[in-house]
């Protein structure tokens, strides 16, 4: 019995040895190069996992993801999650924390470094919907009991000076990295209209620029200084609208851009750009470079303005220019999703360059 128990155990590890160089067989050169710490170009893919149904489509899309070359999955699901140390806070459907495992073990099967989103400071609320944590905790919002309805805004915000906030947030964050087994963490911080409101005890009269940097820094505190894992943001509100010509969404018109100059440099900034720009040229990616920053430009779903922003970024060394990152702004759609005609563009320009 005894020998019998050595053969079988001799067997299983023989197996696994096979499994385990097959399985590496499969990872492309960018993957292998993340795992020894080379520069990396990044084929990322941002999607929304605002449910238990979006996350069994991104579970069945995944292996496809990794075909097409995808080696970064942004997973965006902000309150959505089986959050334990403030389950009041949990949206409709959280996603569960076996599904999350199950991502988690796709990814690490083939390849991809997984990160999770949440939504910090602005898009606290959508349309008429009002988010779980202003309306749990009305007291962080930066202008409660205004603007019912959610009438005459875009998004809430919270309040980055209400110095009750960080701890809850942290044991959120806290709980993403752990469940997601995840080196970095986005944040979000895209489109923060609402901030230093003159209404807010905290922050009216303040620098929204101070402020938004404040925010940056307090996620930052945490994630990085205390956790020791990467942090990603979107990049609008740290560029200027009127002197880069990108306008109010895709940069700030709100006084919010100086704050590039006030937050650490080790940030990996998504910087986002949906439409055309004259020429092709994007400003904002020399201007992230030249101030230190990696960058890790994002395009949706204009193919013209993808290609641009792809080429144009292409120009830049891959010391600091990280790859691309697609966003589809919905849940994955199991066998589509892979068919996102932005993400076999960037496969294939990124592909072409090595
Ligand atoms: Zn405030």
């Amino acid at each position: 019995m005894k020998n019998r128990k050595i053969n079988s155990s001799a067997l299983l590890v023989l197996c696994l040895f096979i499994v385990s160089v097959l399985a590496g067989c499969r990872f492309p050169r960018s993957e292998i190069s993340h795992q020894v710490g080379m520069p990396v170009k990044y084929l990322g893919l941002h999607v929304l996992v605002e449910s238990r149904q979006a996350a069994r489509e991104l579970i069945a899309e995944i292996p496809a993801l990794a075909r097409r070359g995808v080696n970064l999955l942004v997973v965006e699901v902000d309150y959505n999650f089986e959050y334990r140390s403030h389950p009041e806070l949990r949206g409709p459907e959280p996603v569960t924390r076996e599904q999350v495992g199950q991502i988690v073990q796709l990814c690490q099967q083939h390849g991809i470094r997984l990160i999770p989103e949440f939504q910090s400071f602005g898009h606290q609320s959508w349309e008429k919907k009002t988010f779980s944590l202003l309306t749990v905790y009305p007291e962080f919002d930066e202008t409660p009991g205004k603007y019912p309805d959610n009438q005459g805004i875009y998004c809430r915000s919270w309040c980055p000076l209400h110095p009750d906030l960080p701890k809850i947030i942290n044991a959120l964050y806290d709980e993403l990295l752990e469940a997601f087994e995840a080196d970095g963490l986005h944040v979000g911080m895209d489109e923060v209209f609402i901030i230093a409101d003159p209404d807010c005890p905290r922050c009216a009269g303040k620098d929204p620029a101070e402020l938004f940097a404040h925010a940056v820094r307090t996620a930052y505190e945490h994630i990085v200084i205390n956790r020791g894992r990467e942090m990603f943001m979107w990049g609008d509100r740290l560029l200027d609208g009127r002197a880069t010509g990108y306008g109010e969404w895709e940069a700030s018109m709100n006084d919010t851009h100086r704050a590039i100059d006030l937050i650490p440099k080790d940030i990996i900034i998504c910087d986002w750009h949906y439409e055309e720009m004259p020429g092709g040229v994007y400003p904002s990616i020399p201007i992230f470079i030249e101030k230190g920053f990696r960058v890790l430009p994002t395009s949706f779903k204009n193919m013209r303005a993808a290609e641009a922003l792809i080429d144009f970024s292409l120009r830049f060394p891959a010391e600091r220019m990280l790859g691309h990152l697609c966003t589809i702004w919905k849940q994955p759609e199991a066998g589509k999703t892979h068919k996102h005609p932005p993400l076999v563009l960037a496969a294939r320009k990124l592909r072409a360059t090595g």
